[in-house]
């Protein structure tokens, strides 16, 4: 199995997630692909604030792939404004604004797809398109991210090496 990329812990306010035991009391069977529209601190701040009523497990940023982990594995992130989905899944962000393709840089690409690539063998998620999913791609979703600009065939090219690591 990859190895999990090294995380810094920022721990969300306890009111921003549901404590769980997964995988064994809800199965995760897919990584939620998001877009902070804003800067990876504000989004890592925010997870603190007991006020944000949203978290997600974790949190990328672009210039050097930084990885802040804010919500537990085990725990229900609220990421993806659908209970079904966030039940089942693991949510990553990544910092930028989906309007502007600069923010994705090839060490904020190779972080995150090491992440998901442990994510998917430790959990059993199959990687491809079906599980691996963006934030646009959740059902009810009202949301836009990670937007055009989010190189997925790269990325999913990326999941894959990392996994046969
Ligand atoms: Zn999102």
């Amino acid at each position: 199995m990859p190895r999990k990329p090294p995380v810094v812990w920022y721990p969300a306010h306890s009111s921003n997630y549901t404590s769980a035991n997964r995988p064994r009391s809800h199965r995760i069977n897919r990584v939620v692909i998001h877009v902070t529209q804003g800067s990876w601190s504000s989004a890592v701040n925010w997870f603190q604030n007991p006020a944000a009523g949203v978290s997600a497990h974790y949190t990328i940023r672009s210039r050097d792939g930084k990885i802040a982990q804010s919500v537990s594995d085990i725990n229900i992130g609220y990421h993806a404004g659908n209970w079904n989905y966030n039940q089942h899944s693991i949510g990553i962000e990544h910092e930028g604004y989906i309007s502007n393709k600069s923010w994705f840089t090839p060490e904020m690409y190779r972080s995150s797809a090491r992440l998901t690539a442990h994510l998917c063998r430790r959990y059993g998620i199959p990687i491809n398109r079906r599980h691996i999913i963006g934030h646009n791609e959740v059902p009810g979703a009202d949301h836009t991210d990670p937007g055009r600009w989010w190189w997925w065939s790269y990325y999913m090219r990326r999941v894959r090496h990392f996994a046969n690591r």
